[in-house]
């Protein structure tokens, strides 16, 4: 099925190794098989399996998985596949950075991309705004980039480079892992990563770079949106820290208020329709105000039971991602008066010949023979 190596075989560690034995054991091999180092033959096809198997083995819902049930991901695994996704692996941070100063120029480290955080805002609609989409326009208060020290924090713009990185807001930092003693490059922790220092901050933004305002945001609501279905509305979250880099994502997250009478399924909508014995028997119409702006005939055919339903085709709510609609569904139920004039007990006695069944034990059986097809 599979002719992967195992994950413990390629770092070459035993199944009890450690966290630390793992790192160890991917420091010392990627250091060997980097693609942009190794002279090695198919340095590359090594390195990925030593990156997949690290990434793997140092997860540890991941390893646990993979002891369980190695390469096979093909039945209930709730993480995905182990490949074909990318793997989170910071490789500069686990080799340190002496390894990758050799072929960036030495000195100046890499500068990540700063990014403000995601903002997460919860929005409620009903039912109805469901059935057509709507574009939506609500007033929140959110972070913006200060406009008196465009975003620097800094009193008229004022910034001086940070003495503890020299302006390149990392550092390195010895790190004692074992006997080994690492360099590792971590973001400076005196100038928040930026490279810079606020001489005095601005008063408005209290050297924050950014201030609260209230501001109209507008989006979409597409047809037939689920409940918890996240919109992302880029660029309009968090400023990044001191306006330098980019803003974070305004997440809209969209609840869908409870219908007075129908539960949703996707995109059927499902209720129950109590109705008197005579109508059940003999059969009638209702009719009630549909979410489509239209009528919607609910026609219940003679002799209907209690507990069954009745489907009306596309007239659900639209699918989200494909056009066409959903169902009704209707689930037929017994209504049963609180109280009973003797006229019409009277009546009801002179019924039960004519409708209790003749052989109950019967009934019973072909009832519960009923249920179980359908199960
Ligand atoms: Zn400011
Ligand atoms: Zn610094």
């Amino acid at each position: 099925m599979t002719d992967k190596r195992d994950y413990y075989d390629v770092l070459g560690v035993e199944r009890s190794a450690t966290e630390k034995d793992l790192k160890n054991a991917f420091r010392r091999l990627a250091r060997k098989y980097h693609p942009d180092r190794s002279d090695e033959q198919d340095a590359e096809e090594k390195f990925k399996e030593i990156q997949e198997a690290y990434a793997v083995l140092s997860d540890a819902q991941k390893r646990a998985h993979y002891d369980r049930f190695g390469h096979d991901n093909s039945a209930g695994n709730p993480f995905g596949g182990f490949s074909g996704g990318g793997f989170n692996i910071n490789l500069e941070d686990l080799l340190g950075g002496d390894f990758f100063s050799g072929f960036f120029g030495g000195g100046r480290g890499r500068t990540r991309e700063r990014r403000g955080s995601d903002i997460l805002v919860r929005h409620s609609i009903d039912m109805a705004t469901v059935f057509t989409g709507s574009e939506e326009s609500i007033e929140l208060d959110l972070p913006m980039e200060c406009i008196t020290c465009q975003g620097t924090g800094a009193k008229d713009g004022n910034t001086t480079t940070c003495g503890k990185c020299n302006g390149q807001g990392r550092v390195r930092v010895r790190q004692q892992i074992g006997p080994f003693v690492n360099e590792v490059i971590q973001d400076c922790r005196d100038c928040g990563a930026t490279g810079s220092v606020i001489e005095s901050p601005c008063s408005d933004c209290k050297g924050r770079g950014h201030r609260v305002e209230n501001k109209t945001v507008r989006f979409s609501v597409p047809q037939g949106a689920e409940h918890g279905t996240r919109l992302r509305l880029r660029g309009q979250g968090q400023p990044a820290e001191r306006g330098q880099g980019s803003n974070g994502d305004l997440l809209i997250e969209i609840e869908i208020v409870s219908h007075a009478w129908f539960e949703r399924n996707g995109s059927d909508l499902i209720m129950s329709l109590p109705l008197g014995y005579p109508d059940l028997m003999l059969g009638t119409k209702v009719t009630i105000d549909h979410i489509d702006g239209k009528k919607l005939d609910i026609v219940i055919p003679p002799r209907s039971s209690a507990g069954h339903t009745l489907e009306i085709k596309k007239r659900g709510l639209p699918h989200m991602r494909r056009s066409g609609r959903g169902d009704v569904v209707v689930l037929l139920k017994l209504h049963v008066p609180e109280k009973i004039s003797k006229a019409d007990k009277k009546q009801l006695e002179s019924m039960k010949s004519n409708f209790n069944p003749v052989d109950q034990m019967e009934r019973i059986l072909e009832d519960a023979a009923d249920r179980r097809a359908n199960e």
